[in-house]
């Protein structure tokens, strides 16, 4: 994939940049690696100092780093926006709360008795060179929520972002630069896929953080593997939503649409299987396709738009590929399933609805990455557990009702890293992220996040005398 800015919303390429040689990558692997001795020596309070002036840069930043994102991968301007604020919030709660949730911990002194010491202390030291691969869809996002806890820890980052946002990645660089950190704390590669592997098996890098599809993330979790280097994948989603008769439906349906179509669906917690019981389904799928024919499809620089364009070409003719395949086996299309007709620039796509989809349809089991909802029936709570966990993934769920007895029962068995009730799924730097299932391991975010790459290291003091 070259490594261009493509507008999506006309398929222009605007600017393209060629991939860093072996020289560069070296010279950066050996600054980042250099760094680390000098970032890890640091004291909290220089790390928070330097992550706050990078939150205050970002927010004056706020309107152009928008700009550059929706021309890059064509998010409606305010989500963009939107997007540029949540970061200059999650570094700032990082840097006010990574002193306390790194802090020694002490076991109980039975247990430091029992293990025969005088005193043990549990430190979480920093690993050192993370490299983190990441996606376009929420570009400045996924790199701030690895960055900002990895920095604040002691690491240093490497970033090898997607190859159709590069003045985004570009941008994040310079952002920590203006910031004050020092020469190889944080940096862009500009490299293509097929670098990554020889990056990561590179002695001097420790761990690596992957967002992005299952093949990317099966590829470097083997590398990896094999050199036994710490990773942690957050991967694609198939996000159930049910819908139980005790909801409020005109919320359930209002928000099923902003979850289903939020960054022009192509975002790993939306909301993509819809799970209604049978006793509400047909006015839930009236409102819901009422709600989602009517949305605006267009410019994504046009305040007006709900939903932009698709990012690439070929995420447009893959989400076409998989409406088809669920056409051909017999499913409806309630609305959408086409491209509006008359635009015939940019990659965009009508929100679609789909019922009658069945497992012999390719959409039950894969992820589809735009404004495709499918539509399911269910007779009662132990029918939509079922359903809801006959997936490959287990990023996150939703559901809707006010049923304690349903409550627990979506608590302890749904088969995903969280369950939202009554509201759409969302991430926050005080709540762990992250999957299981196929939808990849590890957490980012929180205290958790955080420690993800920390080396938990055991600091225990023998006794003068023998016990
Ligand atoms: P992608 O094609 O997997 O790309 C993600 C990153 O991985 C890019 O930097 C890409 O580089 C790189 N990459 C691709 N193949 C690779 C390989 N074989 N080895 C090493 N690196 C490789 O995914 P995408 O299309 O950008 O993003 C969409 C996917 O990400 C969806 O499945 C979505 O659900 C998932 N996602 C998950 C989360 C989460 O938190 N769980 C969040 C957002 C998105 P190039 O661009 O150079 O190919």
């Amino acid at each position: 994939m070259p490594i261009a800015t493509v507008n999506p919303a006309t398929g222009e390429t605007l600017k393209t940049f060629d991939a860093f040689g072996a020289e560069e990558i070296e010279r950066r692997l050996q600054l980042a690696s250099d760094a680390f001795l000098r970032h890890r020596m640091t004291s909290f309070a220089e790390r928070s100092a330097l992550l706050d002036r990078a939150a205050d840069l970002l927010e004056q930043d706020q309107r152009a780093i928008a700009r550059t994102m929706t021309t890059e991968m064509g998010k409606p301007l305010a989500a963009a926006r939107a997007e540029a604020a949540k970061c200059a919030k999650a570094m700032r709660w990082y840097a006010a709360r990574a002193e306390a949730l790194l802090a020694d911990e002490y076991p109980p002194e039975a247990d430091v008795k029992d293990s025969g010491a005088a005193r043990a202390i549990v430190r979480y030291r920093p690993m050192g060179v993370v490299l983190a691969v990441m996606p376009w869809n929420f570009p400045l996002w996924q790199v701030v929520r690895f960055a900002a806890p990895a920095l604040m820890a002691g690491n240093t980052g490497l970033l090898k972002h997607a190859s159709n946002v590069p003045q985004t990645a570009l941008y994040l660089e310079d952002l920590f630069r203006r910031a004050g950190y020092p020469e190889g704390c944080f940096q862009t590669l500009l490299v293509g896929s097929d670098a990554v592997e020889g990056i990561l098996r590179d002695r001097r890098v420790a761990a690596a953080t992957l967002t992005g599809s299952e093949p990317a993330g099966r590829s470097v979790a083997s590398v990896a593997g094999d050199e036994v280097k710490k990773t942690v994948l957050e991967l694609g989603g198939s996000d159930p939503y049910i819908v139980m008769p005790s909801a409020d439906l005109d919320r359930a349906v209002a928000t099923a649409v902003t979850a289903r179509v939020q960054n022009n669906g192509q975002s790993c917690i939306a909301a993509k299987r819809f799970i209604v019981h049978t006793d509400i389904h047909d006015a839930f799928r009236d409102r819901f396709t009422d709600a989602m024919r009517n949305l605006t499809v267009g410019d994504p620089m046009d305040e007006s738009t709900d939903v932009g364009p698709l990012a690439t070409e070929k995420g447009r003719e893959d989400l076409e590929q998989l409406v088809d395949d669920a056409l051909a086996h017999g499913a409806t299309a309630q609305c959408g399933a086409r491209r509006p007709p008359g635009r015939d620039r940019g990659w965009f796509y009508e929100p679609t609805v789909l019922t009658g989809v069945g497992d012999a349809m390719r959409i039950h089991r894969e992820e589809a990455f735009g404004p495709v909802a499918a539509l399911y029936r269910v007779g009662g709570v132990d029918e939509a557990v079922a359903l809801a966990n006959d997936s490959p993934f287990g990023l996150s769920s939703n559901a809707w009702t006010r049923d304690e007895s349903e409550i627990e029962r979506f608590s302890q068995d749904l088969e995903a890293g969280g369950v939202f009730f009554n509201g759409m799924t969302a991430s926050h730097p005080a709540l762990p992220f992250g999957g299981v299932k196929r939808s990849g391991y590890g957490r980012e975010l929180s205290g958790h996040g955080i420690r993800e790459f920390c080396n938990v290291t055991t600091l225990w003091h023998g006794t003068d005398k023998e016990t």
